[in-house]
């Protein structure tokens, strides 16, 4: 990240947040994760399975439609998301870089209904005809949530189950003294169990569900597409599909990938009359070692000739070789790169893993900070931590800018300045932090000697060393 002269301010504009603050079992607190790192491990969760990179791409989109809307959902108990299918699955560690890869490539994606992020869902297999939300949840009726035929699963089978629950252990769950009855009384337009009728009167379907999953596991019953009988003492049910069956239905997604259909178009079929908001149309400009995309500006065609020389530079600075392949995405707008990045728009660019996010180079042109922005970027390219090497982020700022400048006064580390980074509230406040985190490894170099700190890339900060 660099902060810069104001680009713009928008300070007082409401941002969407950068990070998502994510709870996972036997982790004493909420994990904050960058939003797509975010859309990446639930993409990993729910998804890892599938083998069409275009159905992948249509439940990125998906998942980050999703949590766009749903982020605080579980803010009353201090973060946004459980790692449970009650939000999204997820699965934090070790994601495959092909799942990665479809998380960038779909980057900043989102579905839009009426110009704004829509209500979605997905499901694992919607059994033939995907259910209305207002059927499952009231109040939740939108138009592109209605439910609506899929052949395309059914062409990977019905995925059968078969249910045989002793009726003590049943009553029990359902909170009944005992059951003598139990039948289907009424179905949802899409054919799914609506209601039941039991010896104490009507059962909602989707509290016979909830209840029954909660006490006896959420294996026996998969969805509400089912027939029931009662064989003496145990209720016997058979059904086919799984989950609730709003929206997109992966495995029918995953069937329409396989037949040639592209993410747009399987996220039509899902929800339709939304769009997929394409916030750039990416344009590949030529350069030799790094790939760079634009938008059709004029003043981006010098973006190449200057990142070339900001990488030699920043090989030449750091001693250190860039190993990826850098790719810069050159925003049209700053409202586009703030839209996918998530960061304010007083940051000129910023860098994730091999991407380089850059603002709209006109202006950075003028005033001649693309060069300085670039080369920035590029330190933070050389300056990687191996693999599975966690620093925090001061010690990568500070780095970076003692590496480009190194004469500055040492100072202790402040404790503002690590929040300040991860989360700035304004330019001012990022510049506070960059100057202390640039002191701060300062003062680690004074101690400890270049070569010393330049060896922590690759083994982490040693305890004793954090000023
Ligand atoms: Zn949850
Ligand atoms: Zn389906």
């Amino acid at each position: 990240m660099r902060a810069l002269i104001p680009l713009l301010l928008w300070t007082s504009v409401l941002l969407p947040a950068q990070h998502y603050r994510v709870r996972i079992a036997g982790e004493p607190h909420p994990l904050r994760l960058h939003r797509e790192d975010y859309v990446a491990a639930a993409l990993a969760g729910e998804a890892g399975g599938f083998s069409s990179p275009e159905a992948l791409k249509a439940m990125a989109v998906t998942i980050r439609t999703f949590a766009r809307v749903n982020a605080g959902r579980h803010k009353a108990e201090g973060f946004d998301f459980c790692e449970s299918t009650h939000c999204q699955k997820l699965l934090v560690r070790d994601i495959p870089a092909r799942l990665r890869q479809i998380v960038e490539d779909t980057e900043g994606l989102v579905l839009e209904a009426n110009g704004r992020p829509a209500e979605v869902f997905h499901s694992r297999h919607c059994g033939g005809h995907t259910e209305s939300a207002s059927a499952v949840w009231p109040g939740a009726a939108r138009p592109w949530l209605e439910g609506r035929e899929d052949t395309f699963c059914l062409s990977a089978g019905r995925q059968p189950w078969r249910a045989r629950l002793p009726l003590d252990q049943l009553a029990r769950a359902l909170g009944l003294p005992q059951i003598t009855q139990l039948a289907i009384a009424r179905r949802s337009a899409s054919g799914r169990v609506a209601t039941l009728h039991t010896n104490r009167g009507p059962l909602d379907a989707e509290t016979f569900h909830l209840r029954l999953g909660r006490a006896l596991g959420w294996q026996h019953v998969r969805s509400k597409f089912y027939d029931l009988h009662l064989d003496h003492a145990h209720a016997v049910i058979e059904g086919w599909g799984a989950g609730h069956g709003v929206g997109l239905c992966q495995t029918g997604a995953e069937e329409r990938g396989k037949a040639g259909h592209s993410f747009t178009q399987i996220l039509a079929a899902y929800f339709p009359g939304t769009q997929v908001r394409h916030p750039v149309a990416w344009r590949p400009l030529l350069s030799e070692s790094l790939d760079v995309h634009g938008s059709g500006a004029p003043a981006e065609n010098e973006v190449p000739a200057i990142a070339e020389r900001a990488r030699r530079e920043a090989e030449r600075l750091a001693g250190r070789p860039i190993r990826v392949r850098p790719v810069i995405r050159v925003y049209p707008t700053v409202a586009a790169f703030r839209d996918a990045t998530g960061h304010p728009g007083f940051l000129a660019a910023s860098t994730r893993g091999r991407f380089i996010r850059l603002q709209p180079p006109a202006r950075l042109l003028a005033e001649r900070r693309l060069a300085p922005t670039l080369l920035h970027e590029m330190l933070h390219l050389a300056l990687a931590p191996a693999p599975g090497v966690r620093l925090p982020r001061w010690f990568e700022e500070g780095l970076a800018l003692w590496i480009e400048q190194p004469v500055t006064q040492p100072a202790p580390l402040d404790p503002r300045t690590e929040p300040r980074l991860l989360n700035p509230a304004s330019e001012a406040d990022l510049r506070a932090a960059y100057a202390n985190a640039r002191a701060a490894v300062a003062s680690l170099v004074a101690r400890y000697g270049r070569s010393a700190v330049l060896a922590w890339l690759d083994t982490g900060i040693p305890r004793a060393a954090v000023p």
